[in-house]
């Protein structure tokens, strides 16, 4: 059972309320906030509100209208966020961590938004 979902994880914590979060934003299907140890100057979490581990059972499992959800809260992120590629911001790098080669942490789907300074290059 590859997907099996722990509804203790810390994000599924978060979208109940029982915990805290730095929301940046909240639309119907996904939630984004900031991680709790930046590793940038801007390091913005996105999640889905629905119970997917990982990136690619959320690219399978979800519904399209969850999915249009989820790309378009990524792209107000980046806005709001003001790292988007361009005079006005300088771009900035999204990475989700999936299972153990992953070194996934938190066993429900986010996408890192990291930003804020020069990355350096790294695909590993
Ligand atoms: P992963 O390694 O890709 O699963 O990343 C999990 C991320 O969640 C890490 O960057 C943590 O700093 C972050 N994190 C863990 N707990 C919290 C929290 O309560 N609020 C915000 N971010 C968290």
């Amino acid at each position: 059972m590859p997907y099996a979902y722990d509804d203790q994880n810390i994000f599924a914590k978060i979208l109940r309320g029982e915990i805290p979060n730095k929301t940046v934003l909240e639309t119907e299907h996904s939630l984004a906030f900031h991680d709790v140890a930046p590793q940038a100057p801007v390091h913005v979490l996105v999640i889905p509100k629905g119970p997917y581990v990982c990136h690619d059972h959320f690219a399978l499992a979800a519904t399209d209208a969850e999915i249009v959800d989820f790309t378009r809260a990524v792209g107000e992120v980046c806005r709001l966020s003001g790292v988007q590629p361009g005079e006005d911001g300088d771009g900035f790098r999204s990475i989700s961590n999936a299972g153990e080669h992953g070194v996934q942490e938190v066993p429900h789907f986010h996408l890192h938004i990291l930003g804020g300074r020069p990355l350096g290059r790294m695909l590993a």
